[in-house]
């Protein structure tokens, strides 16, 4: 399976949960009050893993919605 067909399984998915990309974009660039940075830089857990090569200091480890 090619990465390509995992990336439209997702899609499909994404698209039957009634959630809009648009959406989802915008929810991943909401930024965290605790250390500025987007939702997307957080693990699941919520712990900022920073950007890039450059780990966050904050020790953030809750994503908290500015
Ligand atoms: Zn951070
Ligand atoms: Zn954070």
């Amino acid at each position: 399976m090619t990465i390509e067909s995992n990336d439209l399984q997702l899609h499909t998915r994404i698209a039957k949960s009634g959630i809009l990309i648009k959406e989802l974009i915008a929810f991943f660039r909401g930024k965290c009050s605790i250390c500025g940075h987007q939702r997307i830089m957080h693990n699941e857990f919520g712990k900022c893993e920073g950007v890039m090569n450059k780990p966050c200091n904050s020790g953030c480890d809750n994503f908290n919605p500015e």
